[in-house]
């Protein structure tokens, strides 16, 4: 009775207090914990216990259940098809410019259809109708965002962990630049934007991204030079994985590796669990069926 009156009395007090005493002996979020009456038994000192998202979970049993819950929604919906975003198409946008002619923009959509293959610009460059730089513009202006100086500026080396090498192979994007206070990550791509991909980023991440546009030649030699300089840290699973065959996997890693807390994002068709350690961030990495 007394407790009730002095945090009615002094309620921003009490919550301080509530804070301080999560903060040094976090309670197991998991409801059916054999330990979550016992706060005192499970000190945050013992370096036990692992994060998901706010919450705190005192082991990987308790957390496979939060876990499996938060895989969920994250997982493709076979009932909904992925949405595109129609834009000027790149051939037509060259044309406007005056970069190409018509005559030009036709043998190379003949080519394009006679070998059901490949990428109009490509076939633009082949037959020496547009250069790289031509087609980088045109991409830049389609998706309404700046060409990063790929080929002269190495700040992608100063990304190295923040995402995925893998993720950057599958999906054609590179970390470029992360802001000094590391609010701010610029994330170029190679064959045009994909909010997705931007959102699942700063989901994971925590910082606010902004798109541009670099020459493929650039991209290449890019991660040509971070696949010889880096060992990627992520695991990949390929097969076919539910919710909570998904958990359970990333639960028996938290244990392994130690982690203090888990982040999950979508990019595209894969999921990408991301493990706070001690000695840096570990990831796994579920490239998941198309739908
Ligand atoms: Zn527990």
């Amino acid at each position: 009775m007394a407790t009730t009156h002095l945090t009615s009395a002094f309620p921003r007090a009490a919550a301080g207090w509530r804070r301080r005493l999560d903060r040094y002996f976090p309670q197991c979020a998991e409801t059916q914990c054999q330990g979550r009456s016992k706060r005192l038994a499970l000190p945050r000192w013992r370096n036990s216990g692992v994060y998901l998202h706010r919450n705190w979970y005192c082991s990987a049993q308790c957390l496979l259940p939060a876990l499996e819950e938060a895989v969920l929604p994250l997982l493709p919906d076979p009932e909904t098809p992925p949405t595109r975003r129609r834009r000027l198409p790149i051939g037509l946008l060259l044309l406007n410019r005056g970069v190409i002619h018509a005559q030009q923009l036709r043998a190379a959509l003949v080519l394009q259809r006679e070998r059901g293959e490949g990428r109009l610009g490509d076939w633009l460059r082949r037959l020496g109708a547009a250069t790289e730089a031509d087609i980088t513009r045109a991409l830049a202006i389609q998706w309404g965002c700046p060409v990063f100086p790929l080929e002269r500026d190495q700040g992608y080396r100063q990304c190295v962990g923040l995402v995925p090498l893998n993720l950057s192979q599958t999906y054609g994007l590179l970390p470029v630049y992360h802001s000094r206070d590391r609010s701010l990550l610029y994330v170029a791509f190679r064959d045009g934007v994909d909010h997705a991909l931007l959102y699942g980023i700063e989901q994971m991440l925590g910082c606010r991204t902004v798109a541009c546009i670099v020459n493929e030649s650039a991209f290449a030699a890019a991660l040509a030079d971070l696949e010889s300089r880096t060992t990627p840290r992520e695991t990949i699973f390929d097969s076919v994985r539910g919710s909570f065959e998904i958990a359970h996997a990333a639960c028996g890693f938290t244990e392994r590796l130690g982690a203090q807390a888990l982040r999950l994002a979508r990019l595209g068709r894969t999921l990408w669990i991301r493990f706070l350690c001690r000695s840096g961030p570990r990831d796994l990495l579920f490239h998941l069926p198309a739908s």
